[in-house]
């Protein structure tokens, strides 16, 4: 197994989908090879991110009637004997009827979903990419206050080359960067702090939209976080520090040369 069929089957092993053959063929290559190991930790981290605080809905009162209309049957539950009767007919077409009315409901709430949280789950990843940081205590892969060290370290292992800004008099020193992964992509993670507080910056290109987005800030589980987009990339910065003082710091970044 290489690292492309590795990846493509991720998803399946992670959900427990996968068959024995395929879980022993992954668990074999996630043992010998640590890109993969690296993504399946990123994965079960955001899976679990997501189970904890997605939020679910109840499906609205009179949606199954009205799928029960459209597709003709009888609104209310027939009695037993006569479902036991109608069934033991060979009336497939209405079964496809039914599935094709329930796929089609399914694909347009979850479209709708993904269109509504997309940033969400973006923000999702942002707090786990953020907490894993502090959590395992690797905040950096390059400790240095110097920019000049940081900026050419980044850009040399990624596809862009991120603004790193020394805020040291504005009180907001640089501590170093790191490579970190969100999004589906490998970013980069400036970090700053303030008094005891981390404050990590992820940076990367945006490629859903080229507006420039102005600031928004959101606050989860005692994190704040302030997104904006400018220039064609994308912004994020999180801690723990109060929102006002960490819209203070990104507006020092997002100001400075
Ligand atoms: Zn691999």
């Amino acid at each position: 197994m290489d690292c492309t069929n590795a990846q493509n089957l991720l998803h399946g092993y992670i959900d427990q989908e996968l068959d024995l053959a395929s879980v022993m063929a992954i668990d074999g290559h996630l043992a010998s090879c640590a890109a993969c190991k690296e993504i399946y930790a990123q994965q079960s981290t955001l899976r679990s991110a997501i189970r904890q605080q997605a939020q679910y809905h109840a499906a609205p009162a009179g949606l199954a009637e009205r799928i029960r209309a459209q597709v003709g049957i009888d609104t209310k539950p027939a009695p037993v004997k006569s479902i036991q009767r109608r069934w033991a007919l060979p009336d497939f077409s209405r079964w496809l009827q039914v599935g094709a009315a329930v796929a089609a409901t399914a694909v347009v709430t979850w479209t709708a979903a993904l269109q509504l949280n997309g940033p969400d789950l973006i923000a999702e990843e942002v707090i786990s990419g953020h907490a894993r940081s502090v959590v395992t205590n690797h905040l950096t892969d390059v400790a240095t206050s110097d920019r000049h060290t940081v900026k050419p370290w980044l850009s040399s292992k990624l596809d862009f080359s991120p603004r790193v800004s020394d805020l040291a008099t504005a009180g907001f020193p640089l501590e170093g960067g790191r490579l970190d992964y969100l999004d589906g992509r490998p970013v980069a993670a400036l970090v700053y702090h303030r008094r005891q507080h981390v404050i990590n910056l992820f940076v990367w290109p945006e490629t859903k939209s080229d507006k420039a987005l102005p600031m928004q800030t959101l606050s989860k589980n005692g994190y704040h976080v302030v997104h904006w987009r400018d220039a064609g990339m994308t912004y994020w910065a999180i801690s723990d520090l109060d929102t006002g003082e960490l819209k203070d710091f990104a507006n020092q970044y997002a100001s400075a040369q």
